[in-house]
């Protein structure tokens, strides 16, 4: 049987930090969510998320399932120790200090964000769609990470698979809520003529209000909807269809 698709950030590989963006084939579930669906909870069977998950993990060598949490577009964040499972708390921003404990968020058209220090040991996975995106979420993921120790010159940051530009179109008012949530963001916005905005480009923008240097970031850049043939896409398929996981984690003790 294939393997799970993947993407592996490449900045945070080099700095010793596991950090993946999973793709949709190699898994097991069928049509609409065929075939590496991670996520619960939208009509695929549970045991098979779950094999899709226990493979993902295995192939990418993080230890155990990963913490996962209630996801609502919003800014809370959520501590994450031990063994990983799903959590029943509203967070869009997990963080974790403990080594080998892999923590992820779950999208299909949302832009997943991982994020490290690997001086002061602590990683964050953050879900950032629009909504997220207007509330600046990673903003509020970065003074988190400094609340536990982190230190903004070395924070390191990858934003992974998203709906891009051609294919996001959204209202005025939500690219006017945008536009608000960062200085420089309506260039962020192209008019063609209807509002299309590039949430990549405005996490970057926030990333580098909160401190994050421009080199320690990396946008993988690639339209979830666009490719139908290796990702979900939530607008692409109205509404039916499987969930990515991004994943990351701090190297376990020695
Ligand atoms: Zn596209």
């Amino acid at each position: 049987m294939a393997e799970p698709a993947l993407l592996r950030s490449r900045l945070l590989n080099t700095i010793g930090i596991r950090a993946i963006f999973s793709e949709r084939s190699g898994g097991i579930s069928l049509a609409p969510f065929n075939s590496l669906n991670l996520g619960h909870d939208i009509g695929d069977k549970s045991k098979n998320v779950e094999t899709n998950i226990a493979k993902l993990m295995k192939m990418t060598g993080f230890s155990g399932r990963p913490h996962q949490a209630m996801q609502m577009h919003g800014v809370e964040h959520l501590i994450c120790s031990g063994i990983g499972s799903p959590h029943s708390r509203q967070a869009d921003i997990l963080i974790s200090n403990e080594p080998g404990t892999p923590i992820a968020v779950r999208t299909a058209d949302c832009l997943p964000i991982l994020m490290a220090d690997p001086v002061n040991r602590i990683v964050a996975a953050v879900h950032a769609g629009w909504r997220g995106s207007a509330a600046g979420v990673v903003i509020r993921a970065v003074e988190q990470m400094l609340k536990m120790g982190a230190r903004e010159e070395h924070i390191h940051a990858s934003l992974g698979p998203s709906i891009s530009p051609c294919c996001f179109e959204v209202d005025n008012n939500t690219a006017r809520i945008l536009k608000e949530s960062v200085a420089g963001a309506e260039k962020a916005i192209v008019y063609s003529p209807e509002p299309h905005p590039d949430l990549t480009a405005i996490n970057l923008l926030q990333l580098k209000e909160a401190g994050v240097a421009e080199d320690h970031i990396e946008s993988l850049g690639i339209c979830t909807c666009c490719h139908p043939g290796r990702f979900y896409s939530y607008r692409r398929d109205h509404g039916t269809t499987g969930r990515h996981l991004a994943v990351v984690a701090l190297p376990e003790a020695l």
